[in-house]
């Protein structure tokens, strides 16, 4: 018979190691982006700019990981940005041409599939199969990207309900895999349909707003259905790379 104290040793071991392997996972900032078309718009770029803003990073001393990873554990570190794109809009596929693919820089696309392939300025469904097929990976925003605040749960909860349910059927069927990730329409959602999207069995959901946040997965205080994003806008570009000098990784 094992006496109590051969047995508190493998027990205290394993607890120990679950420990480094909280220590060791790392931290992420997520950023937001949304079309290249290089147009005056806030929120679109230029593939140029675009991608002088990942090199950028990449001299800083950041790794771009896929978003995937980062939820998961599956990385190392402080010096960890996920690049996310959000709408799908047409430009989507000439960014991931000419910088996304040659550079090897992870993206999650987060979708509304109501409009895909009825609307000309959004990537049409073959784009999206061939982007998947390509490593890029999709996720859910929204059905047809409506608010999902407290407040239109108020005025129209069937409405933001389908945001909800609807999409993942959807790119399940144009894509073949189930989406797990949700980001949600204008970055915002309330508390009934932020627990709908818990619900539904998405594993991980987005804000977004202007703020720097890097984001530790494993902290248990942090609400998985409200994972804080970063919009990069122009007039938030310079403040972003301060705050990225200002926390990046010591040179070797
Ligand atoms: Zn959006």
């Amino acid at each position: 018979m094992r006496s109590k104290s051969s047995l508190a040793f493998p027990l205290l071991f394993a607890a120990l190691l679950s420990l480094q392997n909280v220590a060791a996972a790392g931290k992420v900032l997520i950023l937001d982006y949304h079309s290249f078309l290089g147009t005056s718009s806030s929120l679109d770029w230029t593939p140029e700019d675009f991608g002088a803003q990942l090199d950028r990073m990449r001299a800083l001393g950041y790794k771009l990981v896929p978003l995937e990873d980062a939820m998961s554990g599956a990385i190392e570190g402080n010096d960890n940005i996920a690049i996310t794109i959000d709408d799908g809009n047409h430009s989507v596929w000439k960014a991931a041409e000419s910088v996304l693919l040659p550079k090897a820089v992870p993206t999650e696309l987060f979708i509304y599939p109501a409009v895909i392939g009825h609307e000309s300025h959004f990537l049409t469904r073959e784009q999206l199969v061939t982007l998947v097929k390509q490593g890029f990976v999709v996720g859910s925003h929204g059905y047809h990207h409506m608010p999902m605040s407290a407040l239109a749960w108020r005025h129209d909860r069937k409405t933001v309900t389908m945001e909800v349910t609807k999409p993942a059927d959807l790119l399940q069927y144009i894509l073949g895999s189930r989406p797990t990730f949700f980001a949600y329409p204008y970055g915002v959602v309330g508390p009934e349909a932020h627990d709908l999207v818990h619900k539904e069995g998405y594993e991980w959901a987005f804000l977004a707003n202007e703020k720097f946040v890097f984001v530790d997965p494993a902290d248990p205080a942090l609400d998985h259905w409200a994972v804080p994003r970063t919009i990069v806008y122009h007039w938030n570009k310079a403040a972003l790379f301060h705050f990225l000098e200002k926390n990046a990784p010591p040179k070797s």
